[in-house]
């Protein structure tokens, strides 16, 4: 159910399933959209200091009358906040704006070059000082992760990449799943951009269910955590709207085909 957690390796719990909210309008679009999720049920908000909008995240949640502890906060780390000093700058900054004293997971949101290494020790720090109660990586690939490893004390919990029917991700699964580090997918949907493949097309009839419940349910079902975003409730509904059915293993094995290892978004070693 939306209740259902995972383990990360420190003991703490994170909701399988969460809202997205990058590309949610500031003000009353993301205001609303978070507060429609939380009626539904979700207990798991995934923001990013890029998304410029943690402010009315924090004021929804707060509005809600949900006890904080209650609901799972992910922020993260933008890229030109990187540097020890710099990103212990960027936390409490994420902290003031989501008027919260600790978040729930912070996340390196890129590798960037010369930096991470770095950005990650202060999150080490937040950590330990318990503002973060989890911390971990986005966009991080084996390479990066055994870069980082050279250097970090602490295993990050979670790594949060772009993963979607046709990118599945193979190599990054097998090496995070082999650390005991968790694969959250953005872009979980694949920015519902290929709700029409014929694969996705037959489970849903299949399922009398519709191709984002497919992805989600198959996410749902390989453990990766899922983040789908809409700021409309009926859409939030029928994306947690999968607690009904189950995909067959020759079910999921269909969905294994769609698979192209093809990116929407930048590759981690070419972004700007
Ligand atoms: P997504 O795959 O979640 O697709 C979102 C889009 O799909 C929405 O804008 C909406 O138009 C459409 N949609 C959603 N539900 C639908 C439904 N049931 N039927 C039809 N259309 C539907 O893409 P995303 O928003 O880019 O990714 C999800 C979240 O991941 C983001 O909101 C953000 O929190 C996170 N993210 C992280 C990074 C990173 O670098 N770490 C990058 C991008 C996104």
């Amino acid at each position: 159910s939306l209740t259902t957690t995972r383990n990360m390796h420190n003991g703490t719990k994170i909701p399988a399933i969460g809202l997205g909210v990058y590309k949610a309008e500031p003000g009353e679009e993301v205001y609303q959209a978070v507060k429609s999720s939380l009626e539904i049920g979700y207990r798991h908000i995934d923001t990013a200091s890029l998304y410029a909008n943690e402010e009315d995240v924090g004021q929804a949640i707060k509005d809600s009358g949900i006890p904080r502890e209650e609901i799972f906060v992910t922020t993260k780390v933008w890229n030109d906040e990187q540097g020890y000093e710099d990103t212990k700058k960027a936390f409490d900054r994420s902290l003031k704006r989501l008027h919260m004293d600790y978040v729930d997971l912070y996340l390196v949101h890129w590798p960037v070059p010369g930096k991470f290494v770095e950005t990650y020790r202060a999150l080490e720090d937040i950590y330990e000082e318990g503002r973060a109660k989890a911390i971990g990586v986005s966009n991080f690939m084996p390479h990066h992760l055994i870069e980082l490893m050279k250097h970090a004390k602490i295993k990050p919990m979670i790594n949060q990449i772009e993963l979607h029917p046709e990118l599945q991700q193979d190599e990054t699964r097998k090496y995070c799943t082999e650390n005991d580090i968790l694969v959250e997918a953005w872009a979980p949907l694949g920015k519902a951009r290929y709700f029409d493949n014929p694969v996705l097309q037959e489970l849903a009839a299949k399922h009398s269910k519709t191709p984002a419940q497919i992805i989600i349910r198959w996410q749902y079902q390989t453990e990766i955590i899922t983040i789908p975003k809409s700021v409309h409730k009926n859409r939030q509904e029928e994306n947690v709207n999968i607690f009904d059915f189950e995909l067959s293993n020759e079910d999921l094995e269909k969905m294994a085909t769609i698979n192209k290892e093809k990116r929407i978004g930048p590759h981690p070693d070419e972004f700007d």
